[in-house]
């Protein structure tokens, strides 16, 4: 039997970067001339894993969730996460007490400018992607107008904007290719004036691609990702077209194979959150049958 393991599964670029500054600040705030001011605060969990986060939780990192929260601290640092944050949220964090870390993965900035510039002249935004997903409500935030977002099929066939008006549609960095190119069809069918920016991230792109070439030749597929990892779902969809039996799990306690000993390829990957511990351990479960 042999194991494939994805060689782009794990932390992507961006939330490499993002979780290494959190370390980094919660190592030098409690040092003397470091010039860091701790408490550390995340807006929202800085990655979509609860080992993480806790990780951090246990060193004194605090998770806030509200602008009003922000307004309510008074000094310490805080960081934006690689998903970025809208244009007035930015700007809140900037101003209040603490000072302000911006982890914005560059990819997600490049969106923020494409949609602050295009809406500014007066082109109707589309972003496709995941309504009420941290980094599309960011992106949202830079539009000086209200941007529609479309996920499905239904959604671009029922889009009811002025067919006239210049349109610019970027995506979540995270989405699916084909979706994105099946979407930008159907839209393009029933508008005039289209730019079309394909904001996927090359990671993401990338990532997508191998899991899809390991699924179709796996007998079985594992995805490992948290609950609420996008990128981590998308990749459970792709593979899951690919190979009838693909698996969608946090940690290596979720994972119960029943192999029957006739599988040849057992293929392995990893949203961008992932740490590589927990895909170690699920490669040495799958290796061996036994947890390290
Ligand atoms: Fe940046 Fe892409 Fe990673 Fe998102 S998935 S943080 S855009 S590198």
């Amino acid at each position: 039997m042999e194991i494939i393991t994805a060689k782009t599964a794990g932390f992507c670029f961006g939330v490499q970067k993002a979780v290494d500054l959190v370390y980094e600040l919660v190592d030098k705030a409690g040092s003397e001339g470091s010039g860091v001011i701790g408490p550390i605060y995340t807006y929202g969990p800085i990655i979509h894993n609860e080992t993480v986060v806790e990780d951090l939780e246990r060193k004194g990192v605090k998770v806030i969730n509200t602008p009003e929260e922000i307004d309510r601290i008074k000094s310490g640092t805080i960081v934006i996460r690689s998903h970025g944050v809208s244009k007035e949220l930015a700007e809140r964090a900037a101003s209040c007490g603490a000072v302000c870390q911006d982890a914005t993965c560059p990819f997600v900035q490049r969106i923020h400018r494409i949609v602050e510039e295009e809406s500014d002249g007066g082109a109707q935004i589309i972003i496709i992607g995941n309504a009420g997903h941290p980094e599309v409500v960011g992106i949202m935030g830079w539009s000086s107008t209200p941007a529609v977002v479309i996920e499905n099929e239904e959604e671009a066939e029922s889009y009811s904007g002025d067919p006239e008006k210049p349109v610019c549609i970027v995506s979540q960095t995270t989405f699916n290719v084909i979706k994105f190119n099946e979407l930008v069809a159907i839209l393009k069918s029933r508008l005039y004036n289209v730019n079309v920016v394909n904001t996927i991230c090359n990671a993401t792109r990338e990532r997508q691609e191998e899991a899809r070439s390991i699924a179709s030749d796996a007998d079985v597929m594992i995805v490992i990702g948290g609950k609420t990892s996008s990128n981590s779902a998308k990749l459970y969809e792709i593979c899951g077209k690919e190979c009838a039996n693909t698996f969608f799990i946090q940690t290596v306690d979720d994972l119960h194979l029943n192999l029957s000993g006739k599988e040849k390829v057992i293929g392995i990957t990893a949203g961008a959150s992932t740490p590589k511990n927990i895909i170690e351990e699920v490669q040495n479960y799958v290796r061996t049958g036994r947890e390290f």
